[in-house]
């Protein structure tokens, strides 16, 4: 091809995006005079199917040998052009974009400046575009194979999908069981279905599937790779008790010496449980777990004469000297499902949660109602004798949601349905209750919330706007203290039992899997989607999706969509068998580097190594770039002291005449 620059110069008006504040025309007017320009058009919508026909047909009628296309951002439309020019028969990375969106018209009210500003922008975008390279892209095989992190319903749901095509699947979970806090929960809203009844047959599954490898009480710890060969390496911890011996007969917590005074964390620390656990009757797999923290013997080396476990076990399962064991394998995508956290009421010390018995949780609720929960389902406060059946009741919402005192400014989008749910529960166990809801607005937003909603006011539950200054006790009783939003009349409640619908957060050891995955944060600190609209299941990271509130708060059906989403963004990559990788990597000269080693130091992506090659006849070590580990982030380039690292369609010989061209318009 004759490679003298033949540039066609494309400005979207974007709707009115761009052209309400963007004189569209006199940009593209502007841009037919530029050096090197054969053709500048303007048109609606460029990214639509006429809008790059215009481009395809110019390039093979006009000859045109670059593209710059002045739209949105890159992350928007780069690939939709990369393709057009393909399909033109152009290659893909002849295409430079002109930010005149995100950059310009949604930035800017001024039309005549930002119309100046935009041309700028063309003007420097037609320098570089002058200066572009082509490049290929290479294909790598995809591993067909999938991990799965974090076994509740999410995880669940994705794994059974990704196992029912035909691929192999490793579901990692922390703790002991899988099921998620969905095992936790009674009846679920609002169809008021059995939670355990519906759970209990897909945890199952999960366990006896042929294509899943269930690594329970397991935690990822490394991964190494990129899209399709990931490297993962799993810890999976000791539970000092043999899998294939253990029959699940619970012999062994009935006998041991702790039994009854350990807080279970399946109850939310108001059952007991020993320090040999099943964390759940319905726990999946069946298997006994010993709490390294807690068991005497393996605190103290001791447990009276000899472990009580031990002489009770019939099937000799237990085992002190068991020691974690790591587990590596290859996968060629990887979907996050690790989860949330409630929020930890005591951050509102305003409602007493630290101070009395009777201030509890929606989650304590959930265990209270529940038949395996502490109390067999009785709705029961206090101990022993003491205990007594609440008659009025409190609930108070968004209790650490859509509240910035406690950096929470989203809405936790479940606490108006698990609200409605647990008072309709308490009005059927407690048929003379009188329970009353502490609101700021209700949000019954899907199918079947209004309805459910109105049900439950129906049954007698009272809603009160109004948000809850504070909680104190006056005499037995505890008082809510309020003001009543639509009479303008202050409350002073006297209540038995208080319950804060507490919110979902992100999990405090979130940072664990960013780390290990280089995932990003919203603002929210949930784990961030590659975009919130068209890319909800993706994230940064190729190969790597989320699936359910670990990318914020969702209720069980929006979380099963969005797993059954990811897992068919994964079933993409692995049944296709191959994958692209990233074209626009960096690249080091090594006649130039001096292999200080920083850019393997500063590398997010672990793309570069230092290897020793004959330099001018001398042996010498040199930084050397891995195409499909480097993601293109520029980071070696930007800390290279000899400007040996050169990113591809970012060098230094494209970028600096492209800020000349922006100073020179000025
Ligand atoms: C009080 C309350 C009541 C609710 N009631 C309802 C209801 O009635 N109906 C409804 O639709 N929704 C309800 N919800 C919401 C429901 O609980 C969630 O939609 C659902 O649990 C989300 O599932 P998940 O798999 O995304 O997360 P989770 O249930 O949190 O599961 C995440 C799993 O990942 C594991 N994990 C975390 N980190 C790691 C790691 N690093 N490595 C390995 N494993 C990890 C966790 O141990 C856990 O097993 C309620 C929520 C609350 C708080």
């Amino acid at each position: 091809m004759n490679n003298k620059p033949k540039i066609g110069v494309y400005v979207c008006h974007c709707g009115i995006n761009i052209s309400h504040t963007v004189d569209v025309e006199a940009v593209a007017e502007f841009a037919s005079q530029l050096p090197n320009v054969r053709v500048a058009r303007e048109y609606s919508y460029m990214c639509s199917d006429p809008g790059q026909a215009l481009i395809r047909e110019d390039i093979k009628n006009e000859g045109l040998n670059r593209v710059v296309v002045a739209s949105c951002s890159p992350r928007m439309h780069e690939l939709t052009f990369r393709k057009t020019l393909a399909e033109a028969g152009l290659n893909p990375y002849y295409l430079e974009m002109a930010n005149i969106r995100e950059h310009c018209s949604w930035v800017h009210g001024d039309r005549e400046k930002a119309t100046a500003k935009a041309k700028r922008l063309v003007a420097a975008a037609a320098v570089k575009a002058r200066l572009l390279e082509p490049l290929q892209e290479k294909e790598v095989d995809v591993e067909p194979a999938s991990l799965i992190i974090g076994a509740g319903i999410a995880g669940i749901q994705a794994a059974l999908d990704i196992a029912e095509a035909g691929f192999k699947v490793y579901l990692v979970e922390k703790t002991p069981s899988v099921g998620g806090r969905m095992s936790q929960l009674d009846k679920t809203f609002p169809t008021l279905d059995c939670s355990a009844c519906i759970l209990t047959p897909k945890m199952v599954d999960v366990a006896s599937h042929p294509n899943i490898e269930l690594l329970t009480y397991s935690q990822v710890e490394d991964v190494s790779g990129y899209v399709g060969n990931f490297d993962v390496k799993v810890r999976k911890k000791a539970r000092y008790v043999d899998m294939d011996k253990c029959t699940g007969c619970g012999v062994c917590a009935q006998e041991c010496r702790l039994t009854g005074r350990i807080p279970s964390e399946f109850d939310e620390g108001m059952g007991k449980r020993a320090a040999i656990y099943l964390p759940f009757p319905q726990a999946v797999p069946a298997k006994y777990t010993i709490d390294p923290e807690r068991c005497l013997m393996l605190t103290r080396g001791k447990c009276g004469k000899s472990p009580k476990c031990v002489d009770a076990c019939g099937t000799g399962a237990i085992n002190f000297e068991q020691e974690d064991e790591i587990v590596e394998f290859k996968v060629g995508s990887i979907i996050v499902a690790t989860g949330f956290d409630v929020f930890d009421a005591s951050r509102k010390p305003e409602y007493g949660y630290n101070d009395y018995e009777n201030v509890i949780t929606g989650l304590e609720l959930e265990r209270l109602v529940s038949a395996s929960g502490p109390t067999g389902g009785d709705i029961l406060i206090g101990k022993g004798d003491d205990a007594y059946v609440p008659k009025d009741i409190a609930f108070i919402k968004c209790v650490g949601s859509r509240d910035k005192s406690v950096g929470n400014e989203y809405c936790s989008r479940v606490c108006c349905m698990y609200t409605a749910k647990l008072a309709h529960l308490l009005t059927e166990k407690i048929p003379d209750a009188n329970v009353r809801v502490y609101y700021m607005d209700v949000r019954a937003f899907g199918k079947g919330f209004e309805e459910f909603y109105d049900r439950v006011r129906r049954e007698g539950v009272r809603y009160i706007r109004g948000n809850p200054s504070e909680v104190f006790k006056r005499g037995d009783k505890l008082v809510v203290k309020a003001e009543n939003t639509l009479t303008s009349t202050p409350v002073e409640d006297e209540v038995d039992l208080v319950v804060l619908a507490v919110g979902l957060e992100p999990r405090r050891d979130a940072r664990e899997i960013i780390d290990i995955l280089r995932l990003s944060q919203s603002g929210d600190r949930f784990y961030m989607e590659a975009h919130p609209k068209l890319a909800p299941v993706d994230t940064a990271t190729d190969g790597v999706f989320l699936a359910g509130c670990a990318q914020g708060p969702k209720d069980i059906p929006d979380t099963v969509a969005q797993a059954k989403g990811a897992a068919s963004s994964a079933l993409v990559l692995l049944s296709s068998g191959k994958v692209k990788v990233q074209a626009q990597v960096s690249h080091i000269n090594e006649d130039t580097c001096r292999g200080c080693g920083y850019c393997v130091e500063i590398c997010p992506y672990s793309a570069i190594e230092l290897v020793t090659v004959n330099q001018f006849g001398h042996e010498a070590l040199v930084a050397r770039v891995n195409d499909a580990l480097c993601k293109g982030c520029g980071a070696c380039v930007a800390g290279c002291f000899s400007g040996s690292a050169q990113q591809k369609s970012f060098m230094d010989g494209q970028i600096l005449p492209q800020i000349a061209a922006l100073g020179v318009m000025r």
